[in-house]
């Protein structure tokens, strides 16, 4: 090995689920040299910045667990937000990462030169690596409603990921826009809060699967303790769910046709079982494909929506006045307190960091046509440099950090690549992005996102922005590297090297 090589230097940018799995993973490897850069003043990420009334995970508690850190521990069946938080707390104490990382540094400006990435912070404080990460989640920009009026709105408004917990809900009048994943869990809390009037400002309604959310006893946590192997069996038959549940939405065989068509009449009974009144009921059945927008996974939204304090109001929001919405029959729904439950700008990535590779190609550049990444992690003109949960990254309602930790061990091979010379640099070919987005877009037109619905999973041409193919088919592809797809390889790599074809998926 390149004995200058032994010890790179990394920089992660953010200190969330995916930059703290990442970290751990190249500790493990053998790469000690980490740099954690995070803005704020704790770790957490989302799970950190979403703190709404109801915050919990969809994708049940031991399948949202690294691999290397099981947890006896949970509480519930799916764990609450604040939960979450604290293990991914209770991890990065365990893995020493404090002495790793800078809190309150927001990365501004990464930029490649004389063959290193320079990383400036808003703090003026600069960094330098031989490698980048990019960790900063996908789902973290709040996407606010653009809706004549919203600022002129009195009382308290706030993004379902900025609550303001000193903003007194009892005996208030509260509106909230959206019914996605984070609606969904806040609506039945808000409902059930003392003496509230709750109107729901629904423009799509969701397709919802029901779930129910079993604590976990001490006996339960005792014997998770005392026999590991039955926090795997847990975790590897919820994981086994959600791997058939996103093939559904992807493939194309009889087979899997079927299961979707068997999820959607779940789905519909489910509505039925729960909804009786046939009015309400109609208002909150979907008319497009099971699946095409991200599947919601709640068991109290539909009982919440039938109290006699919930209001279901499908008119279009026509403006924000002082004190209340306006529809568009005019009608006027008086409001003390407005939430945006509206999302996220999941195109955003790393953004508003200015990224500037090789040669000042900036990531705006490379991304003005089309927001790709080689197999959502390089970028030709960005050497050394990797995202995490890139484009085409979601494989459906899959657990993320499964999904990061296969990036984590890829990006380590690459990484070890260029530590034994076979790599001088890790830049992804151009023609090699070209050509595997080429194989992915084929697929992804015949996925159920592209079947014709609004969601934050389409790009600006409403092309998915998730994985088109079956969990083992991602994995396949995150196993090996072919190094031939990357510039400057070695005569030694160029006859050794190890193929992957989508085709073969
Ligand atoms: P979302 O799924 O994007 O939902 C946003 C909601 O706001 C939709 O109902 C949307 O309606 C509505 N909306 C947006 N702009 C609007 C406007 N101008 N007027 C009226 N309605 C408007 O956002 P989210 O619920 O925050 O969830 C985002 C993602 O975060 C989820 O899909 C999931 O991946 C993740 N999440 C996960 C969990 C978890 O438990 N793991 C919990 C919360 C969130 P349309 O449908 O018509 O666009």
């Amino acid at each position: 090995m390149n004995t200058q090589r032994q010890n790179p230097s990394v920089v992660i940018i953010g200190a969330g689920m995916t930059g703290i799995g990442l970290a751990i993973k190249l500790k493990l490897a053998g790469i000690n040299n980490i740099t954690l850069l995070e803005k704020a003043g704790s770790v957490g990420g989302t799970w950190r910045e979403n703190t709404y009334p109801g915050v919990a995970c969809d994708v049940p508690s031991h399948a949202y667990t690294y691999s290397f850190a099981p947890n006896p521990d949970w509480s519930s069946f799916f764990a609450p937000g604040h939960e979450i938080c604290a293990y991914f707390q209770s991890v990065f104490d365990r893995y020493a990462l404090a002495e790793h990382t800078y809190f309150n540094e927001e990365v501004t400006r990464c930029h490649y030169e004389r063959g290193r990435w320079q990383v400036e912070t808003a703090n003026d404080t600069h960094f330098e690596a031989d490698f980048l990460f990019s960790a900063t989640g996908f789902l973290h920009r709040p996407k606010y409603p653009e809706i004549p009026g919203l600022e002129n709105f009195a009382g308290p408004k706030m993004h379902s990921a900025r609550w303001d917990h000193s903003v007194e809900l009892k005996r208030k009048k509260i509106g909230v826009i959206g019914t996605g994943s984070s609606a969904t869990q806040i609506i039945p809390e808000l409902i059930d809060t003392e003496n509230t009037q709750v109107s729901v400002f629904q423009r799509t309604a969701q397709w919802i699967v029901h779930t129910d959310n079993k604590p976990y006893s001490e006996s339960d946590k005792a014997k998770f303790r005392a026999k590991p192997s039955r926090i795997e069996r847990v975790k590897n038959l919820s994981l086994y769910v959600f791997e058939q549940g996103t093939t559904a939405l992807t493939s194309q065989s009889l087979f899997y046709r079927t299961m979707h068509k068997l999820f959607a009449w779940n789905a519909v009974r489910h509505l039925k079982q729960k909804v009786k009144n046939p009015e309400l009921r109609k208002k909150l059945t979907p008319d497009y494909t099971f699946g095409c927008k991200r599947v919601v996974m709640n068991g109290r939204f539909y009982d919440a929506m039938q109290k006699p304090n919930a209001h279901l109001v499908t008119e279009k929001i026509a403006k924000v006045v002082p004190n209340g919405i306006v529809t568009a029959d005019g009608q006027h729904h008086e409001l003390d307190i407005l939430v945006m439950a509206t999302g996220f700008d999941s195109t955003a990535f790393m953004r508003p960091i200015s990224l500037e590779g090789r040669d000042g190609i900036t990531i705006n550049d490379v991304w003005r046509k089309k927001m790709v990444a080689y197999r959502s992690m390089c970028l030709p003109g960005f050497p050394n440099f990797f995202l995490t949960l890139g484009p085409n990254s979601p494989v459906g309602n899959y657990s993320v950090i499964a999904i990061s930790e296969k990036q984590a061990d890829y990006a380590i091979q690459l990484i070890n690549a260029w530590q034994s010379g076979a790599l001088e640099t890790v830049e992804v070919k151009r023609s090699a992005l070209d050509s595997w987005y080429a194989k992915l877009k084929g697929k992804l037109s015949h996925t159920i996102w592209a079947s014709g619905c609004q969601s934050w999973y389409l790009d600006a041409d409403g092309d998915p922005l998730t994985w088109p193919d079956s969990w083992k088919a991602w994995t396949r592809m995150m196993k090996t590297c072919n190094l031939d797809d990357f510039e400057h390889v070695s005569v030694q790599a160029q006859n050794d090297t190890e193929t992957y074809s989508l085709a073969e998926s």
